[in-house]
């Protein structure tokens, strides 16, 4: 931790204190823990960061310890930016209502930072949103640029947890926030189109700290260019062409599951209807892929005998299959629809494309039969068709 008490007043690491000061200050014990209480001693030397440790190891929300170099520095610098723009800021505020330690706060606004450079899990990301938001404080997640790696034009593998902190421009598109502290850098990543549990299309904006001279640059939009559209196109067209090719050895559960089901009615899951497989509004809250979950869909409308159904005969199927973990979905703490919304709209999808008619809210009827490619090529054909479509 950076920050610590000496004589009941704040005192940090941010500032030009030296190591001799730090020492007489340690050797009067009077060197405190905000949160604890406890006896935290200096540690100034030549490797680490310098910030403070506990004494001995006790029982403490503020425990930190284990926090890296790489996370010190970024909280350091991260600091250093937000105090040129939002003067009352406070490093590693500790709430003690909610018993959670943002890396920074900005009290004004009341909107707390967090510089990430552990995993996360969406669950534990959950938990720490709903406690800001039990407080009306607004958040927002920086991630170390450690966790994530250029792999291409516009394309990126990062870890999947980290996707759950991504929140949604007023495009509705999704983005998400790195910092590296050692070039001092910025990388905004907005448009983010997962791919796969790892790979995600996206388009990547690299700024200097230096240039981002506002806080709002963290939820900022560009315009969007037009060869960044192309090669989201491309790239949703190569990761289809991949499902299609991989699909026999893939022994995941939800393709082991559409395998089997589509066995036994004479298709394979190679050559599944070109209309599946499509990054339809909000699909991403699928982690299974969406080749296999809209598949099944079409598979689904295609067994049923009456060709009126009800949005709620596939949403409890699905259920089902969430339920069993076939399928998997993901969390978006900062996103209000869910997984049903991505159902709702692959159906008007297919309402557009002449497939299903509308009747009433929630309720459709199959106008046309799902059509199956007969072989690799002409689904590779029909593929480039759909791409042109959506
Ligand atoms: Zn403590």
């Amino acid at each position: 931790m950076l920050v610590a008490l000496f004589n009941d007043q704040f005192v940090d690491m941010v500032g030009e204190t030296t190591r001799e000061e730090w020492y007489l200050k340690n050797q009067s014990g009077q060197l405190r823990c905000p949160v604890c209480q406890n006896k935290v001693i200096p540690k100034c030397g030549t490797k680490k960061t310098w910030h403070f440790a506990h004494h001995s190891f006790v029982e403490c929300d503020g425990f930190h310890e284990g926090e890296t170099d790489y996370h010190l520095l970024g909280k350091k610098s991260l600091y250093r930016w937000i105090t040129q723009m939002e003067e009352k800021t406070i490093l590693e505020y500790y709430i003690r209502a909610i018993k959670q330690r943002p890396d920074l706060f900005i009290q004004e606004n009341q909107h707390a930072i967090e510089f990430q450079c552990a995993t996360i899990t969406p669950e534990d990301l959950r938990k720490r949103v709903s406690g800001y938001v039990s407080q009306n404080i607004a958040s927002d997640w920086i991630f170390g640029m450690k966790r994530i790696k250029q792999k291409g034009p516009d394309l990126y593998i990062m870890n999947s947890s980290d996707l759950s902190a991504a929140k949604k421009d007023s495009n509705g598109h999704l983005y998400l926030n790195h910092y590296c502290p050692l070039k001092e850098q910025f990388l905004l990543l907005r448009n983010i189109i997962p791919l796969s549990q790892k790979k995600v299309a996206a388009h990547g904006h690299a700024f200097s700290a230096k240039k981002c001279c506002d806080v709002q640059w963290l939820s900022r939009t560009f315009s969007n260019l037009e060869t960044h559209n192309v090669n989201h196109k491309i790239l949703w067209k190569k990761q289809k062409n991949t499902w299609r090719m991989t699909a026999f050895k893939n022994v995941s559960p939800a393709v082991m599951y559409i395998k089997k089901v589509l066995y036994f009615n004479h298709h394979s899951l190679t050559l599944f209807p070109s209309i599946a497989g499509i990054p339809t509004k909000n699909f991403f809250h699928f982690e299974t892929s969406p080749y296999l979950w809209q598949t099944y869909i079409l598979f689904l409308m295609e067994k049923l005998p009456l060709s009126l159904f009800s949005s709620n005969f596939i949403e409890k199927e699905f259920q089902r299959l969430l339920h069993r973990r076939i399928f998997q979905t993901r969390d978006f703490p900062y996103l209000n629809e869910s997984w049903r919304d991505a159902v709702e709209h692959y159906l008007s999808y297919l309402v557009n494309h002449h497939l299903l008619e509308k009747v009433s809210e929630g309720t459709y009827r199959k106008i046309q039969h799902v059509y199956y490619p007969k072989t690799l090529d002409e689904a590779l054909k029909l593929d480039e068709i759909f791409s042109e479509k959506s």
